[in-house]
């Protein structure tokens, strides 16, 4: 299988495999860089990327956009109705979060985010496994850095129901930071580079203040704007002509959602011409009421248009840098990545924030894929590729709680806010029996409206007291693993035991081995730390020369642990896994259906236009006014019943006219050999 990565963008996405040697941005079927991240429901199938987005207009009730936005999205938060109003379709509360009602098959039909996110990765795994004619399981997906657990699960699940294994979840901005160091080849060995990444993409904003050395990046600093992308500046313009057609030409397109699609479509282009030129024309032809709507625009007016956002641009980059606790004149580099960092004005604006002059050093629209890609290339056991370390920082505090026994504390804020992670800490519980541990946001009011506070909880099972004990000492390993999800990742059971060691050669004890796997093992995690330590220390005694009594702590049981949280459970994945598979079925067989009418189709003007030419000698008239009969009815049928008709019918049809034409072809084909036998026998003598 090959290495696969994927920058879902609210607008667009990009992927890019890892293959010969390098990263390659996958090609889409029209042979696009990057495909519409748009999924389109129809009568009979779905139309996903390329084909949902060309039929937008004529089905924009069934059209799904902005996927990124809705994935996991809480119908409480503020944004639930940001997102009503960019929606052309219903977009409706399902358990309390934002899902999409839509007509499919015949069928009104609600779909959760995370079952379009899979419809729409899926698609995207197919249009990879065609282009690079390879197997894509493993996915490494970017994804924006202000994802919640329970979006980032929703990904990680979306892209199991589109049959992905998801080797690793990475935020969008430090994965093109992965790919400036990947591909950086002169970065210092000691004291480390300062860049400052910035994307504005579609419909967000982030900022990264990322160090990078040799071999290895740290992110400092990471800070964002959700509501600010290019699709705000095209709601602006858009906006701005609504008023301009009332007064002008005495029509709402706020009132018509096709119209305002198509004024913002034109919106958009207005804004990318005004990049490269100073005024652009707008032309919206029979708009709406057969108004075909003219204007146009300057990039000043434009520029006004949006002073609300561009009164705003400082603000990421100043909280990016005082969580990395730097000055702007400390940062080496400003690297822009993103569809709107094209807009003059905005490159403006973020220079003069920093007081430097931009880099464009990345591909701006490719640069989080390829880092994907090589991120899930350095995760494959099958390709060998040069290591490179990266740590990213933790956007929530998140702590663990626990019933309380005999520890101080009933909790622990275990990963803070703005710390590094992957990263691993062992608590230490005393314990009785089977019990909980819980997962939560330290601070619920620092997360978006609508999160729920409650990240996990888990059981662990299978407690048992050592003989001797009073409790059982629980080591609990817990981790904020590289998808930056926190987890239990293991607990066992230990035990203080003695053993007499041999002074001269301490180290061949039989009795020492698990102790001492158990430190290799901890020593491999990132950012080790040992929270209560109460009996880990090893305890020398007094002890005669040749031997010594040594205390330690040994392994003595594995416990059990099952997590609960906001991934899907086995069922649901189960169900949706089928769903996806029966949709995917469905797309199959209507395109298989299309290819037989068009061959049926074709077989018909083929075959009359030989019927009068080189078969003509080959078939009685009788026999060729009956095939000509055949082929007339043939095609009316096309149009009547035949229109629409099943897979089975077309190639019934088609091997219908076959047998007589079969027989006429065979008979000139014969004439053709008899030919050709004749001439090579005149050549030879
Ligand atoms: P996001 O990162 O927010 O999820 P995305 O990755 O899909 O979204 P990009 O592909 O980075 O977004 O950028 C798309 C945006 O960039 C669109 O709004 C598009 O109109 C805008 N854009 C593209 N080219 C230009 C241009 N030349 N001038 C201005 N804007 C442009
Ligand atoms: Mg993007």
């Amino acid at each position: 299988t090959i290495p696969f990565g994927v920058d879902l963008g609210n607008n667009s996405s990009v992927v890019a495999v890892a293959r010969n040697r390098g990263i390659d941005i996958v090609v889409n079927d029209v042979s696009n860089r990057s495909t519409p991240s748009v999924v389109g429901f129809g009568r009979k199938n779905r139309a996903i990327g390329e084909a949902g987005e060309n039929q937008k207009t004529s089905n924009l009730k069934n059209t799904i956009s902005n996927l990124k936005r809705l994935l996991s999205l809480s119908t409480k938060s503020p944004d639930y109705d940001v997102e009503k109003k960019y929606a052309s379709y219903n977009l409706v509360d399902k358990n309390g979060l934002a899902a999409a009602q839509v007509k499919y098959q015949g069928q009104t039909q609600e779909f959760t985010s995370t079952e379009l996110v899979a419809m729409y990765l899926n698609k995207l795994k197919s249009i990879t496994e065609k282009e690079t004619k390879a197997n894509v399981s493993d996915i490494c997906l970017a994804i924006p850095a202000w994802y919640t657990e329970e979006q980032r699960r929703a990904a990680a699940d979306a892209c199991l129901i589109a049959g992905l294994n998801p080797v690793r979840i990475v935020n969008d901005v430090t994965a093109a930071a992965v790919g400036y160091g990947v591909f950086k080849t002169d970065l210092p060995e000691d004291k480390p580079k300062i860049v400052a990444f910035i994307d504005v993409g579609h419909s967000s904003y982030t900022c990264s203040i990322v160090a990078l050395k040799k071999g290895e990046l740290k992110v400092l600093g990471t800070a964002y704007d959700k509501h600010f992308g290019g699709r705000d500046f095209d709601r602006a313009i858009t906006e701005h002509l609504a008023d301009e057609f009332k007064v002008k030409y005495h029509i709402d397109i706020r009132t018509n959602a096709k119209a305002y699609s198509r004024v913002m479509k034109s919106a958009e282009k207005v804004k990318k011409v005004l990049s490269a030129n100073t005024s652009a024309p707008v032309n919206v032809e029979s708009v709406m009421n057969d108004v075909d709507a003219q204007s146009s625009m300057t990039r000043e007016e434009l520029e006004e248009l949006v002073q609300p956002l561009l009164k705003k641009v400082n603000l990421p980059i100043e909280n990016a840098l005082k969580i990395a606790g730097l000055s702007v004149d400390q940062i080496d580099s400003i690297e822009l990545i993103g569809g709107c960092t094209r807009v003059p004005s905005l490159k403006a604006k973020i220079s003069e924030v920093f007081g430097k002059q931009l880099s464009f050093t990345l591909n701006q629209d490719e640069a989080i894929a390829r880092g994907v890609a090589f991120i899930c290339a350095i995760h494959s056991p099958t390709m060998r590729v040069k290591p490179f370390k990266f740590e990213d920082i933790n956007s929530f505090s998140v702590t663990y709680w626990w019933d309380k026994g005999e520890e101080d504390a009933d909790h622990l804020e275990v990963f803070p806010k703005n710390a590094s992670y992957p990263s691993t800490k062992m608590i230490t519980l005393y314990r009785t029996g089977d019990f909980q541990i819980q997962a939560k946001y330290t601070n619920p009011e620092e997360l978006p409206t609508g999160t729920d506070e409650h990240i996990a909880t888990w059981d662990i099972t299978g407690v048992e007291i050592p003989e001797g004990e009073e409790s059982a000492a629980c080591k609990i390993k817990v981790r904020q693993d590289p998808s930056g999800f926190y987890t239990i990742q293991s607990g066992y059971i230990v035990q203080e035991k003695e053993f007499k060691e041999l002074v001269e050669k301490p180290a061949e004890e039989e009795a020492e081995k698990p102790k001492e796997d158990d430190k290799k093992e901890e020593k491999k995690e990132d950012a080790d730390a040992d929270v209560d330590s109460k009996a880990d220390d090893d305890v020398q005694e007094e002890a005669e020369p040749e031997y010594r009594i040594v205390k330690k702590l040994v392994k003595v049981k594995d416990l059990n642990i099952a997590y609960k949280g906001h991934a899907l459970s086995k069922d649901a994945l189960a169900e949706s896994l089928e769903k996806e598979f029966k949709m995917v079925a469905d797309d199959k067989l209507v395109a298989e259906t299309e290819d037989r009418k068009n061959a049926l189709e074709e077989y018909i003007y083929d075959l009359r236009g030989k019927v009068d030419a080189e078969y003509a000698d080959f078939a009685s008239d009788s026999e060729k006014e009956s095939l000509k009969k055949k082929l007339s009815e043939a095609e009316d049928w096309l149009y009547e019943d035949g229109y629409d008709t099943t897979k089975a019918r077309y190639i019934a049809k088609c091997e219908e006219l076959a047998s007589t034409g079969n027989l006429i072809k065979a008979r000139y084909n014969q004439k053709q050999e008899e030919l050709k036998e004749k001439f090579q026998k005149k050549r030879e003598q």
